[in-house]
Order: structure tokens, then C-alpha cells, then sequence
């Protein structure tokens, strides 16, 4: 008896497959900025494929949102709106979009790696029977394998999903060359936007598979939502960030008058995290957040390869570390070198004067 993966082979005719499909989510009707970085991304695959960018857009009375996705550049958006999806629930959620697919066949489905993208996007691919890579940090169009071997066929065209691998140690490309779609999911903050073209309206399709509610239509009671003082550190354009080296918590009012003294917000790696002086919320790298501010001061940290995977897109970085051969001098615009205690504290002073000056 062939195996089930085998069947499916045999009957997934792959050349049916076309264009680049991306989930638009949305939460209490507001469009996820993850969504308009997946369409920035899923365009320039698209360009690579001589095909278009798709934005599938669910939930309850969304159609009006369907030209802001245009805004940011999507091509078409598959609306699947019904009372049922009114708020999120894997259930009705993954029949939508396990439906979308089985529909219209697309080549490529991304996902943004959110708690609603991370809950949906195995499930969907599984129900469709395709493979999922997860967390991608780079997307591309390319041949697999990546070199010609002997007697393997080396497919063009193919969605190389890359992403950290072994716990960071090493980065890993994989592709998914013999089923359809190709699905990956990317943590926000890691595609880029595009900017926004005002009055680009969607070519816009309805589409709706029906929802039959069952034992699985789980009952929402209550939502409770968590109320955040923090800024998000992925919105900020100047991040002052410390690590371990800064030593305590207390010390880290050195960093806070730094970050008022340039309008900027405090952040961390993982170190600081894990000894409790600062919320999860704050941390940057592999493991936190992904940000791409206009400043990244790195202060106190070493520069871990998990700690620049989220970071070393940051358009300028400073680094003050008291070791010169730190790691995070290879990725720093300008580097100090020396005891951040004296540091920090003159340059907040400098910074305030010369303020003061204007
Ligand atoms: C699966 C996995 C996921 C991970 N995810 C993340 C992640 O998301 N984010 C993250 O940050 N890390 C992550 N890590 C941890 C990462 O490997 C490092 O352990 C961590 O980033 C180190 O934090 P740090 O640079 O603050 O501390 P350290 O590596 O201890 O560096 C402290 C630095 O401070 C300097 N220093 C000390 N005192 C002073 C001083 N007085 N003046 C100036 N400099 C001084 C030292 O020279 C040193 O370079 C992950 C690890 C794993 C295995």
C-alpha cells in the first residue's frame, strides 16, 4: 500500500500551483503591520515568478480594509467574511484559509509568525497535506538543491526558506519541492514594507466556503486584553539596549538617561531577561524581537549571534563594550571601548549639553 504522503504526490499535480498568496491578518478590524511586510516580501517573489501577490483577508465585515492592503501593494485580496470569524478561533480560522488554498491552488503561502500565525499555519498545512518552515528569516527563488548532485533532479524556481537551525548554531535552507503550496511563516519586523501608494485600490474576490460550527468552534467568554505601558521597542527609532555587562538592574538608569537625553527607548538581550531585571517584552535577538531602528546603541553586550539576528539590520550601531575583541564590533558603525560606567554617563551628559546649546 503506497503511503499517504506518496498518494498525495501522485494526485497533487504541482504545475496547477500559481502566484504568491500571503495571510492578511487582522485583529478587532485593524490590518497587523505584519500583513503589509508579507505582501512587501511576497512581492519581489512574485517578481521572480512572473506572478502576482494575493492577500487573503478573514473575518467579520472585513471587506472595507481590502484597499488598505492594495496600499501596500497587493495585487488581489480574497475576502472570506462571515459572523463566525468574528474573532479569532483556530477552528473556522484554518477551514478558511485550508479552503482558499484548496481553491485557487497557490504557489507560495506566507504566514507572519504571530501567536494567531504560529497556531495556524501547522494546522492549515497539515489539513492540506504540504510542509511548513517556520520562522524564516530570508525567502528567495532558486534552484533545489541549492548545487547539482548526481542523479537528483535539481528543480527550478523553488521557495528557499532559510532560517536559524540547532539552537541558532548554524542556518538552514529548505525547501519544499515536491508539494503545493510552499508554506513558510516570518516573525514581524524581519520583511520590509513597501511604501504606501494612496488610492491603489484591490481587485477584490468574496469567497466563502461555509461555516458549519462543531465540537472544535471553541466558545469565547471573555477576552481579556493585557494592558501594555511599555513602548513596542519594534516601533522605536532609537534603541538603547544593554546587556549583562550593564551588571544590575538599578544600573540600567544609566541607559534610561541615555534614552531620554536622544528621545529613545530602552532595550535588552536575553541575558538580562533571564536574571529578571527586565520584562521579555524588551528583548531583542532570535528569541524576542526583531527591530530595525535609525539608532541601536548596544551597551554591556557581547554581540551573540542570537542577539544580531535581531538586530544587525539597524541602519546605525553603536556598541560600548570593555572588551575590543567582542563580537558585536564586527556588526557596530562606531565602536567604544571601554567601562560603560564612565561612558554612558559623559555621553548623556554631551548629548544634553549640545541639546541644551540648540
Ligand atoms: C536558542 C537560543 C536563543 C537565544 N535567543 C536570544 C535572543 O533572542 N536575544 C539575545 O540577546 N540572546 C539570545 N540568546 C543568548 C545568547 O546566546 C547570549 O547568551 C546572550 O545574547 C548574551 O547576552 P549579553 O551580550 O547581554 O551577555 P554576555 O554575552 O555575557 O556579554 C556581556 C558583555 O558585556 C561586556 N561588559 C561587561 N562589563 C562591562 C562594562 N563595565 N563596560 C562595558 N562592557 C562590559 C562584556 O565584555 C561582554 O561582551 C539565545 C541563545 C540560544 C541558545
Amino acid at each position: 500500500m503506497p503511503s499517504q504522503a506518496a498518494e498525495s504526490e501522485e494526485t497533487m499535480n504541482l504545475e496547477e500551483y500559481k502566484g504568491v498568496f500571503v495571510f492578511a491578518q487582522q485583529v478587532d478590524n485593524e490590518i497587523s503591520s505584519i500583513a503589509f511586510e508579507l505582501i512587501g516580501k511576497g512581492k519581489s517573489l512574485a517578481g521572480d515568478l512572473g506572478t502576482e501577490v494575493t492577500a487573503v483577508l478573514v473575518g467579520s465585515d472585513v471587506k472595507g480594509l481590502a484597499d488598505e492592503l492594495a496600499v501596500y501593494g497587493a495585487d488581489k485580496v480574497i475576502v472570506v467574511d462571515d459572523p463566525e470569524l468574528k474573532e479569532y478561533r483556530t477552528e473556522p480560522y484554518a477551514h478558511a484559509l485550508a479552503s482558499v488554498i484548496e481553491k485557487y491552488k497557490p504557489e507560495i503561502f506566507l504566514v507572519g509568525a504571530t501567536a494567531i500565525g504560529r497556531d495556524l499555519a501547522p494546522r492549515v498545512s497539515a489539513r492540506i497535506h504540504t510542509g511548513l518552515t517556520a520562522d524564516c528569516t530570508k525567502l528567495d527563488i532558486g534552484d533545489f538543491p541549492l548545487e547539482p548532485k548526481p542523479n537528483v533532479e535539481q528543480k527550478h524556481n523553488q521557495l528557499l526558506m532559510t532560517r536559524p537551525a540547532f539552537g541558532g548554531n548554524t542556518i538552514a535552507t529548505i525547501a519544499c519541492p515536491d508539494f503545493r503550496p510552499q508554506m513558510a511563516t516570518v516573525r514581524p519586523g524581519v520583511m520590509q514594507k513597501l511604501p504606501r501608494v494612496e488610492g491603489a485600490k484591490a481587485v477584490v474576490e468574496e469567497f466563502n466556503p461555509g461555516f458549519t460550527p462543531n465540537n472544535k468552534y471553541v466558545e469565547i467568554l471573555e477576552i481579556v486584553k493585557s494592558v501594555v505601558d511599555t513602548v513596542d521597542i519594534m516601533d522605536a527609532k532609537i534603541l538603547v539596549s544593554g546587556g549583562r555587562g550593564v551588571g544590575s538592574p538599578e544600573n540600567f538608569k544609566l541607559l534610561e538617561d541615555l534614552a531620554e537625553a536622544v528621545g529613545g527607548t530602552v532595550s535588552c538581550s536575553r541575558a538580562v531577561v533571564d536574571a529578571g531585571w527586565k520584562p521579555k517584552d524588551l528583548q531583542v535577538g532570535q528569541t524576542g524581537k526583531t527591530v530595525r531602528p535609525n539608532v541601536y546603541f548596544a551597551i554591556g553586550i557581547s554581540g551573540a549571534i542570537q542577539h544580531l539576528a535581531g538586530m544587525e539590520e539597524s541602519d546605525i550601531i553603536i556598541a560600548i563594550n570593555k572588551d575590543e575583541s567582542a563580537p558585536i564590533f564586527d556588526v557596530a558603525d562606531y565602536g567604544i571601548v571601554g567601562d560603560l560606567n564612565k561612558i554612558v554617563p559623559m555621553l548623556t551628559e554631551k548629548i544634553k549639553a549640545e541639546t541644551a546649546a540648540k
